[in-house]
This record gives C-alpha cells, sequence and structure tokens, in this order.
C-alpha cells in the first residue's frame, strides 16, 4: 500500500517499520532465557516483536538498517557478551541520530498534554530536520542536537538507599524509548538493553561528560562519566512501570510462566537476565524475585 514515507516524503509503498531496531527485540527474546517477552502496555501477551507500522519506504529502511547491522554486530553483540573495549567508526552516530529520529518523529505529537514552551516546539521541530539532513548526507554532524551513549552495568551495591527491587533488570535488560525532560531540557531516550542514548534536542544547563558521539569515532570503554542527577529519577520511574507491568501479570499467567522457567532451567540460569536477577537478589533480598502471590 502506497503512502507518505515519514523520513523521505515521496509516496512509495511502506514497509512495516520498527521505532526501536529489530535485532534489540530478537536479543531480548533470546536473553530471557524462556524466549518471549512481554508487552509492559499488556503484560499477559507475549509479543514476538517491537512495536511496528508502516511509516517508511524500502529505501529509508534499508539506509537505516544498514547502521542497525552495523551497531549490533560491532558494539552492541559485542559489549552484552564481555567485550568492554569497541573503536567505533562513523556508524555509531549515523546509528544514534536515527534511533533519535525515530523515536522523535514517532512521540512528537503522541502526547498532546506534554507541557513543551514553544521554545521547545520549535527546536523540536529543528532537530527533526537537522538529524534527517545528517541521515541523508546533507549537514556534516548534528550540531547543537547532539548524541550522548551511557552504557550501564549491573550495580552490585549502592548507597542510594529506594532504588526499586528490579532496578539491575531494568538497567540491564529493559527495552524502551519516550522523550523527557524538564522546562528547560528535552531529550528523546532510547533504552536498548545496557546502551542508553540520548538525543539532545534542548540540552538544558547540566553537565553531560564522557558520553558524546563524535562523528568520526572514537572508544567506548568503561571509565568515569558525569551525566544529569535527574537521570536516576528518570531510570527509577521506568523501572518502577515495569515493576508495576510485571505485578499485573495474572496469577494463571505467572504459574505458566514459572513453569516454563523450572521446564528450561538450564537455559534460563546461562542467560545474562539470570546474572542481574542474582544482582537484584543479593541487594534486595529473595522476595524481590519470586513472584508470590498474596492470599
Ligand atoms: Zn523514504
Amino acid at each position: 500500500m502506497d503512502g507518505a514515507c515519514a523520513f523521505c516524503g515521496e509516496q512509495k509503498p511502506l514497509m512495516d517499520s520498527h521505532v526501536l531496531p529489530a535485532f534489540v527485540f530478537r536479543w531480548l527474546r533470546n536473553r530471557s532465557g524462556t524466549g518471549h517477552i512481554r508487552s509492559t502496555e499488556n503484560p499477559n501477551r507475549r509479543v514476538q516483536d517491537g512495536l511496528k507500522f508502516r511509516w517508511l519506504c524500502g529505501d529509508c529502511e534499508g539506509r537505516f538498517c544498514r547502521y542497525e547491522t552495523a551497531f549490533a554486530a560491532k558494539a552492541f553483540h559485542p559489549w552484552h557478551s564481555g567485550e568492554y573495549r569497541i573503536a567505533y567508526e562513523e556508524w555509531l552516530l549515523k546509528f544514534c541520530v536515527s534511533v533519535s529520529w525515530r523515536i522523535l518523529k514517532y512521540t512528537r505529537g503522541r502526547n498532546k498534554s506534554a507541557p513543551y514552551s514553544n521554545e521547545q516546539k520549535s527546536l523540536m521541530a529543528a532537530a527533526e530536520a537537522r538529524w534527517r539532513a545528517f541521515l541523508n548526507d546533507e549537514a556534516p554532524h548534528p550540531a547543537q542536537f547532539e548524541q550522548h551513549l551511557l552504557i550501564s552495568d549491573i550495580v552490585e551495591s549502592t548507597t542510594i538507599s529506594d532504588l526499586p527491587t528490579n532496578f539491575n533488570r531494568f538497567m540491564t535488560g529493559a527495552v524502551t524509548f519516550d522523550i523527557v525532560g524538564s522546562e528547560e531540557s528535552v531529550m528523546t531516550f532510547a533504552k536498548l538493553g545496557r546502551f542508553m542514548i540520548f538525543g539532545m534536542i534542548q540540552k538544558g544547563t547540566d553537565r553531560w561528560e564522557g558520553t558524546k558521539i563524535h562523528v568520526k569515532g572514537g572508544m567506548l570503554k568503561p571509565g568515569k562519566v558525569v551525566v544529569p542527577a535527574g537521570l536516576l529519577g528518570l531510570f527509577k520511574e521506568k523501572a518502577e512501570n515495569a515493576a508495576a507491568a510485571v505485578s499485573n501479570i495474572s496469577s494463571a499467567q505467572r504459574a505458566k510462566i514459572n513453569k516454563h522457567v523450572i521446564d528450561n532451567i538450564d537455559c534460563f540460569s546461562e542467560s545474562d537476565q539470570f546474572s542481574a536477577i542474582m544482582a537484584d537478589a543479593s541487594m534486595f533480598g529473595n522476595r524481590a524475585v519470586l513472584w508470590k502471590d498474596e492470599t
């Protein structure tokens, strides 16, 4: 079926396009150890793939797909299997911008009650145009609309007292996206497992150090970074939302999931998610990870 492509604007046959790259959902499905992922909007329903709909033509999908393939093969999968020094080239910034562009394009205008100022609204339009120009090789860099990448690790212990009990599972495993900000800042936020991509629209006065993705290349490695303290509040809120969605799973569904885990215990214990669950259990106690139906 023909329609106007959201990226190039041409009338062409449109593909089933993802907001977040499909490889992330394949990874999530394998990582869960049970072979299935659940939508947080309706946790009783299994979702085999991420949110997708017809909005890009085949040419634009193909362009985005090249960046996704490079990112998946050279950064995402190596890092998740324990390789923590990764040299990157031009593909990383292109990939981050393509993700931020899709989130901005999809989310903008969908939340009618979001209290954006007129300045923020015009910056969103400017960011969308600049990111599109950069992806089309018509602009050499994203200008002020920088991309920042934060890679999370398992929190073994913390002095922060009120973290949600699923915090490690959320930080290492969750896949989600949003537009976030405050009265003086706006950015797109994509969480692809341990990789968190922030697309700056209005940077605000907060300091970001060691997280900016460069045009030509650089090195991803563990090290000291400075990010706004407000991000912790964002991660906590998102983790709490994920936990609340899980607690909405019916007891019949829980029994099925628990049986599936027990039947597949070897597969499950080797999965990356198992170590995050163990980290949550040692931080918060076993009650945090067992599903117990209160009677
Ligand atoms: Zn197109």
